[in-house]
Parts: structure tokens; C-alpha cells; sequence
């Protein structure tokens, strides 16, 4: 799955279309395709074998009008500026179709977090903010995880950002619970993917007892989706890593994979599992196909053989553009990345609103205002589809466009 400008391509054109049926002009479309500053650093740093490396390090603010930028940080060898571009636009969208008063970013490091120490790697996130500081902090552009990151990589942000400010817990998210992280965050991605399916599923009278999933991708989304699913009572009959493909028709045991790949690296041949292919995983039939891992996982190559009812897009940016056409050929309906997994950003939210607060809230308080916000979302996604008759990507671009544009009206540009 090499990371290009696809994620890009495929957002202009889903803008294009909300602009167009909007009746926005040209310019809008334009406006909101840019972003409003877009940064590249390279981060020398010194390997553990004495040798210097140099990594490139990006950071995209798209849009800033409705709050801060938010979003995540990704270390992954494919990372370019494009992709970060990409990534960005959509989650100025994703905030504003869920409602919360922030905006979109984006960063990466291009590296492979799997080839580095972690002394190395918290070199180079260190590093990174060193370079970057002046441009990111609690009122202007709030970092979290993203693929290859994680709560560590978070708290080290955290405490080289507060080097230089002072205690800033709010400039960033995703952090440990004794940095100030939040109850919920961890499992946020995960748990409002499954919020998401229960709409859909009650929207479209599909009955969650029994019905399966198959979900590609191994990692903070991947994972905890499955561990949601298996308390709404879906069963989970086949799971992904980079590397390998298990299936078991009785139900992945979710447990026992976490513990195989902790210990072994690999998913591969766990007992009472049959080790399927990378493809055979995303075309097996089921009702929801979770697309969890990286961006343009179903193309035109594979969109006619995929067998789900549905795809619910954990991941962002999972199908391009023609693949989201044929499936919309097919009736197999897709629920967009910026409500599926919306999730992480919205109990982000909640760690900022925390942190800049001086409070920490329970677990109970953060699932209550999760699903009330991502339920909203959800019934508003599906009623405006259903309404106008378009699909529900359209329908969620609709909402996040006019709300974006509402508050750049507001600010006079
Ligand atoms: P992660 O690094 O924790 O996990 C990524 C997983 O994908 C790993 O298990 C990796 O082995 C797997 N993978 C990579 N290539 C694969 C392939 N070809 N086939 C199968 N599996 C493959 O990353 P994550 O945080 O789980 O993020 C996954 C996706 O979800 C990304 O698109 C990310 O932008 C998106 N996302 C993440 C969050 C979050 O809170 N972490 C929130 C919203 C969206």
C-alpha cells in the first residue's frame, strides 16, 4: 500500500462535489483544498551505531477557523507531504462533522519506527519538536498518535514542548494517564468505530447478533475495534498485520492474537487460526469490512470482489476514490473515515478540554459524551443521506463543508 498523493486526490474531489452541491464557487473549493501553512524539517540524528542519519519531518495546518489544528503524528517509511496534505484536510472535516470547536493538521516523520532504538526514537521526536515548537502548543496545533506512534512518543512531545513553555499538558494528546493523558484515549478509536456500526446497523435494521467482521490492520485501531465489536456482539472472523492474514469462522480469539504477536512478531499460524492471504482477508464475505491499517487498502484492482455488506473505514483514506465509486455501483455501503473513526479525535478533545481545565473526568463521563457526540454525528450522516438521496460520504461532507465555511463567513476570511 504505498503512501501517495491518492488520500489528497480523493479529498479534492469529494470537496469538489460537496462545493458543488452546495453551490459554493470555485474559489471555496479551492480555499479549503489548500492548507493554511505547511511545514518540512530534516532531523539529524545520531544512531546508536555512531552513524549519522538524517530523517525529513512534516507538519500540514489546514484549516484553523472553527479551533486549533488538530491531528496526528505518523512514522512510517512511505510518509511524504502530500500524504501529511491529505491526512490534514481531512481532519479539519472530520472536527467539524462531529462538532468540536477544533481545527485540522497533520504530521509524519518519514522513518521506520520497527528499525529504530528507542533511544533513537525519542531522539528524533524530541528533535522534531525542537524544530517545530514556535508553530505548535494548546492554542494553535495539538498533536496525537497516529500509525507507527504512540502514547510514549506523546508523553516525550509533552515533555520537550513543556522544556520550553513550562507544564503544557495541553499541546498535546494521546499521552500517558500520569502526563495528563485521558481515561478512554487509548481505546477511543476502537470504541467509536463500534458506536458508528451500531448506528449504521439500527439505521439499516441489520440485526448486530451474530453478524461478522473482518478487520485489516493490527494496531491501536485494529485491535481495540475488534475488542468493541466483541461487546456489541459482533464477531470478529478474520484480522490482519503487515506481515500475515488469520481467519476463524467461529471468531478470531482477540486475546490469544495480542499474546502471539507480543511474543512471536506475527499473527501467523496461531492455533485453531488458518493463516489466509493479505487479499483473501479483504474480499472473505462478511457484514462490515474494517479497513484498519493504511490508505488505499481496496483500489480498483480489488473494490468488484470485495464481499462485505458494508466497510466501515477505520483507517483514513482506506479506499481511492474509483474504488469508493465501484462500491457505490455494488450497494455496498460505506461509512467515511471522518465519522467511522472519529472516535480518537473526539476524547482528544476531551484530554485538551481537561488539561486546560486543571480536571481529569471518569471513564463513565468520557464513553457518555463520546457516544452522544459521535451518535449525533452518526444520525445526522444518515438522515441527510437519506433525505437527498446521496451516499454517506457525500452526506458527511455536506455537514463538515458548510460548518467550515459557516465559521470562515464568521471570521471575514
Ligand atoms: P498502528 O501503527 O497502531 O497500527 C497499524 C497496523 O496496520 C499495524 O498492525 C500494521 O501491522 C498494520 N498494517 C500495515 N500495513 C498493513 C497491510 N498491508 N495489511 C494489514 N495490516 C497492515 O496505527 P493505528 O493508530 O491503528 O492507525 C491505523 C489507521 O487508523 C491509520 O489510517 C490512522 O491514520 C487511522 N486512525 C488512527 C487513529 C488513532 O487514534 N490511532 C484515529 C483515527 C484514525
Amino acid at each position: 500500500m504505498p503512501a501517495d498523493s491518492t488520500t489528497k486526490s480523493a479529498f479534492e474531489s469529494f470537496l469538489k462535489a460537496a462545493c458543488d452541491r452546495l453551490g459554493y464557487s470555485e474559489t471555496i473549493a479551492s480555499l479549503l483544498s489548500l492548507a493554511a501553512m505547511e511545514i518540512k524539517v530534516e532531523i539529524p540524528v545520531i544512531r546508536d551505531n555512531g552513524e549519522l542519519a538524517i530523517f525529513t519531518g512534516y507538519r500540514v495546518q489546514h484549516q484553523s477557523a472553527r479551533g486549533p489544528c488538530k491531528g496526528g503524528l505518523r512514522y512510517h517509511p512511505h510518509v511524504d507531504l502530500d500524504e501529511v496534505r491529505g491526512l490534514a484536510s481531512l481532519m479539519t472535516m472530520k472536527t467539524a462533522l462531529v462538532n468540536i470547536p477544533l481545527g485540522g493538521g497533520k504530521g509524519g516523520i518519514t522513518c521506520d519506527p520497527r528499525n529504530l532504538s528507542a533511544r533513537e526514537l525519542e531522539t528524533l521526536t524530541r528533535k522534531f519538536v525542537k524544530r517545530i515548537h514556535r508553530e505548535i502548543g494548546p492554542n494553535s496545533d495539538i498533536m496525537a498518535p497516529d500509525v507507527g506512534t504512540n502514547a510514549r512518543v506523546m508523553g516525550w512531545i509533552h515533555s520537550e514542548y513543556s522544556a520550553i513553555y513550562g507544564h503544557s499538558p495541553a499541546a498535546v494528546t494521546g499521552k500517558p494517564i500520569a502526563l495528563g493523558g485521558s481515561a478512554g484515549r487509548e481505546t477511543a478509536t476502537g470504541d467509536g468505530i463500534a458506536i458508528v456500526t451500531r448506528e449504521y446497523a439500527k439505521s439499516r435494521n441489520i440485526s448486530l447478533d451474530g453478524a461478522t467482521a473482518v478487520i485489516q490492520g493490527f494496531g491501536n485501531v485494529g485491535i481495540n475495534t475488534a475488542l468493541a465489536y466483541r461487546k456489541l456482539g459482533i464477531k470478529v472472523i478474520a484480522i490482519s498485520d503487515s506481515r500475515s492474514a488469520v481467519y476463524c469462522e467461529e471468531g478470531v480469539d482477540i486475546d490469544a492474537l495480542v499474546k502471539r504477536k507480543r511474543e512471536r512478531g506475527s499473527l501467523a499460524d496461531a492455533e485453531g487460526h488458518k493463516t489466509i492471504g493479505a487479499e483473501d482477508l479483504l474480499e472473505t464475505e462478511c457484514d462490515f469490512l474494517v479497513p484498519a491499517a493504511l490508505g488505499n487498502a481496496v483500489t480498483e484492482q480489488n473494490a468488484g470482489r470485495i464481499s462485505a455488506r458494508a466497510v466501515i473505514e477505520g483507517a483514513n483514506g482506506p479506499l481511492t476514490r474509483e474504488a469508493d465509486q465501484i462500491l457505490g455501483e455494488r450497494s455496498i455501503d460505506v461509512v467515511p473515515d471522518i465519522l467511522a473513526n472519529a472516535g480518537g479525535v473526539i476524547v482528544s478533545y476531551f484530554e485538551w478540554v481537561q488539561n486546560l481545565q486543571r480536571e481529569v473526568w471518569p471513564e463513565e463521563r468520557i464513553e457518555k459524551e463520546l457516544a452522544r457526540i459521535l451518535g449525533n454525528a452518526a444520525s445526522a450522516v444518515f438522515e441527510h443521506a437519506g433525505q437527498s438521496k446521496i451516499d454517506y460520504r457525500s452526506a458527511a461532507f455536506d455537514i463538515a463543508v458548510a460548518r467550515v465555511k459557516e465559521a470562515l463567513d464568521a471570521t471575514g476570511f
